[in-house]
């Protein structure tokens, strides 16, 4: 009798366990911190009052797409997952990797580490993707179960549509972990700036897709299922053509050593000899800092692949490294820009979590974008693999 008593109770447990609510992970790329408040789209701010919002999400360094979507994908510094850039040179194979040349981005070669749908799926469950860097990939020889090749023209309303047709799948078949991706407000930063009345509107664009994919949720009776999490990569910086930095007037021009420039610029050189000497010029120019990588902080975990250059001049927040030529050829002027250090007040993200398992109207301080895998896992009830983040941020904001 009493055995039955405990057996039945273990059935009980053992369903409770299976009955993890869905999990929706947002992302609003270049959703700066202060977004929120200072351009206060009006459903992101019902969801942070209804669930938890962080102060800021410190991404990991560079702050630009690739690299960070998939830290907060598998939790690790882009030293240990390879994707060390949006453009990348592989000293070791010679390939460039570059985000608009898919021959590049689909080779999974490029991509290290454990993406969380792939943890899931080899945890026995299914998983979509309606975007993610990544997710076209056969990373590993895995893929989310279902996914959907990146279009950038791709309507709002699709995609959102698109999320709602996977929730009203039968349970057999429902994901319990889909992702969504909306790139309009990074696009819209790069251009006219982080303040401009068109990155609010971009903003308020996505907002109110984000308000119908809630009333979706709610019409389909699933919100009492359904955790939805809405974060962003990076934040953006206002820039300025009045603020860069050139290269050339300490290098010559069109050196070949300078792999890429920008908020940072990277440098390969052939020998030490030749890393002292361009740290000494380098040094020279006002408004950066220059590195050595493998002399980085350890927090920024950039230092250790052979994607990851000798050197590295990182601008001050709002200005840019370039090289005259650069300039003369670039094709319209940008007001906005990212990749700079994390711990630069502009690079913070948007971190809000809402839904039935988490707690309700809770501010919390700022967290590292390390540690959102190992929420992600918790949150669908799977064991992480080995990663830079802790349980930290799952335990904040988990009811
Ligand atoms: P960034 O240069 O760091 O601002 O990168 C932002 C750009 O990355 C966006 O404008 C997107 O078009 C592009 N992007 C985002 N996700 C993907 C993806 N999964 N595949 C290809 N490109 C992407
Ligand atoms: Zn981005
Ligand atoms: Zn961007």
């Amino acid at each position: 009798m009493r055995g039955a008593f405990f057996w039945i109770l273990g059935l009980a447990a053992f369903a409770v366990a299976r009955a993890e609510p869905i999990l929706i992970l947002v992302s609003i790329d270049g959703m700066r911190w202060d977004y929120l408040e200072r351009h206060a789209p009006p459903n992101l701010q019902q969801l942070a009052r209804d669930g938890v919002q962080l102060a800021q999400l410190i991404p990991t360094f560079p702050t630009k797409t690739f690299p960070n979507h998939y830290t907060l994908v598998t939790g690790l510094r882009v030293e240990r997952h390879g994707i060390v850039g949006n453009e990348m040179f592989d000293s070791e194979t010679g390939r460039f990797f570059r985000i608009g040349d898919r021959v590049s981005t689909l080779d999974p070669k490029w991509w290290g580490g454990e993406p969380v749908w792939n943890t899931a799926g080899r945890q026995g469950k299914r998983t979509a993707s309606m975007f993610w860097p990544g997710s076209d990939v056969a990373i590993g020889g895995r893929q989310p179960t279902y996914w959907v090749p990146y279009q950038n023209s791709k309507p709002h309303a699709e995609r959102v549509a698109q999320v709602l047709a996977w929730l009203a799948l039968p349970p057999a078949e429902r994901p319990v972990f889909i992702t969504l991706y909306f790139s309009s407000v990074d696009s819209a930063g790069h251009q006219f700036g982080p303040l401009a009345p068109e990155t609010r509107n971009a903003l308020l664009d996505v907002d109110r897709h984000i308000g119908d994919l809630r009333r979706g949720i709610a019409a389909q009776g699933l919100e009492s299922e359904v955790n939805l999490i809405v974060l962003s990569d990076h934040g953006m910086a206002e820039i300025s053509p009045e603020r860069v930095v050139y290269l050339d007037d300490v290098l010559k021009p069109r050196d070949p050593a300078v792999e890429f420039q920008g908020p940072v610029a990277g440098l390969r050189l052939p020998d030490e000899a030749a890393i002292e000497e361009y740290r000494a010029k380098l040094r020279r120019l006002p408004h950066v800092r220059v590195f050595r990588t493998r002399e980085l902080p350890a927090a920024f975990g950039y230092a250790n692949h052979p994607r990851i250059p000798d050197l590295v001049v990182i601008a001050d927040d709002g200005w840019e490294v370039s090289t005259h030529t650069a300039r003369e050829n670039r094709k319209r002027v940008s007001l906005g820009n990212h990749g700079f250090d994390p711990g630069y007040g502009s690079m913070g993200a948007t971190f809000i979590a809402q839904g039935p398992t988490l707690r309700r109207g809770v501010a919390l301080p700022a967290f590292e974008n390390v540690h959102v895998y190992h929420a992600l896992c918790g949150l669908i009830g799977v064991d992480p693999a080995p990663n830079d983040g802790d349980d930290r941020l799952l335990r904040a904001i988990r009811e």
